[in-house]
């Protein structure tokens, strides 16, 4: 492959300068040699007293053309089979990084010098290595956390399912209920992954419309209401009539129902949530407040990572899968929005979302 392709280049380029050698050349020949006859006729007898000297001129203009277009050609296959060299040699080095790639190994990097198209190539292939690199990385850690997070429910389960089988243990209601409880987790967990999985497809689309952000917050708040009753927690919508944005309307309602539903896991008994928005110039800005546990500071830039969970739920009777940030994350990004949180006296998420 690298001896065909600039050799094909040398070849094309001394083709071509040959030509155009050989045409000029017979064209100074033809039209020369056709004015020395002319001349000869016209000058007639004159020219009789002459006639080797306008033979030994023509000769001389004939061979200094011809040794002259040798010269030519000779220069332009040394110079076409340099120039080939030095457009093939790159493209050379590119088709082994690819092949290297492509056999797993994702560290290597294209000396890439100059800017031309070339340098250009070389970048872009650069940087598909560091991506294809930190998909790898991604996906082995993803995998790895996927794993984990299985093995302990699945562990609980299979121990409680083999003393109930050898009898040591009694099936009381009580024990069925909290292998059941495990059993919703992981339902919980396979669903969160799907949905973290189809976010990431190249697929995925929002479907925007004009909404009212009043109206989202209402239908967040009754999907969530019956919980925060029951935990006797307050739950303040603060959101003012007349703030609308382009967003799709269920994706938004999803981001502000994982929010209040963390707000509810988080704050203890008799607590209290606030909701609040105003418009900013360009953007909305949405404030989930809560009376709970609060985030550390060492934990604040890591919550929104998958499987993240922060070290006052490691127990896993609070803390979910991790996942819920991360879904609201993704959610809030594909909108070109940001989102933040800040430990206060509880937790408080901030969502900004452009208009
Ligand atoms: P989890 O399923 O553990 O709640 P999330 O992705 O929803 O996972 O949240 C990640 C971590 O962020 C949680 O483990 C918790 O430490 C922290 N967190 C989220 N919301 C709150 C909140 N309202 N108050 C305190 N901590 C929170």
């Amino acid at each position: 492959m690298n001896k065909k392709l600039h050799i094909r280049l040398a070849a094309i380029i001394i083709g071509i300068a040959t030509v155009i050698i050989l045409i000029s050349t017979v064209s100074v020949i033809l039209s020369t040699h056709y004015h020395f006859v002319m001349y000869q006729n016209q000058l007639g007898e004159m020219l009789h007293s002459y006639p080797s000297l306008s033979r030994h001129f023509e000769m001389a203009l004939v061979q200094s053309v011809l040794w002259s277009a040798l010269g030519s050609i000779v220069l332009a296959m040394i110079m076409g089979y340099y120039a080939a060299r030095r457009i093939s040699s790159p493209l050379v080095e590119m088709k082994k990084v690819a092949e290297q790639m492509a056999a797993g190994r994702l560290n290597v990097t294209v000396n890439v010098s100059g800017n031309d198209e070339l340098a250009m190539l070389g970048q872009s292939l650069n940087e598909l290595a560091k991506q294809l690199d930190r998909q790898e990385k991604l996906r082995v850690t993803m995998t790895e956390d996927i794993a984990h997070e299985l093995r302990t429910p699945l562990t609980t389960l299979k121990s409680h399912m083999r003393a109930f089988e050898d009898g040591i243990w009694e099936p009381t209601p009580e024990r069925i209920h909290s292998c059941y409880e495990e059993i919703e987790r992981l339902t919980l967990l396979v669903g969160e992954l799907e949905e973290l999985n189809a976010m990431e497809s190249p697929g995925f689309r929002l479907v925007k419309q004009e909404v009212r952000l009043g109206a989202i917050a209402a239908k967040g708040v009754e999907l969530v209401a019956a919980s925060f009753m029951e935990k006797k927690i307050t739950l303040h919508n603060h959101i003012p009539q007349g703030i609308s944005l382009q967003a799709d309307p269920d994706r938004l309602i999803q981001v502000l129902v994982n929010l209040l539903t963390n707000a509810l896991k988080y704050t203890p008994e008799q607590g209290e949530v606030h909701i609040e928005a105003r418009n900013e110039e360009d953007t909305v800005l949405l404030t989930i407040k809560d009376t709970g546990v609060g985030i550390a500071p060492e934990d604040l830039p890591h919550i929104f990572n998958r499987f993240y969970r922060g070290e006052k739920s490691r127990n896993r009777k609070t803390g979910g899968s991790g996942l819920g940030l991360a879904i609201v994350d993704k959610l809030v990004k594909a909108h070109g929005g940001k989102i933040w949180a800040e430990s206060g006296q509880g937790a408080i998420f901030c969502v900004e979302l452009p208009k």
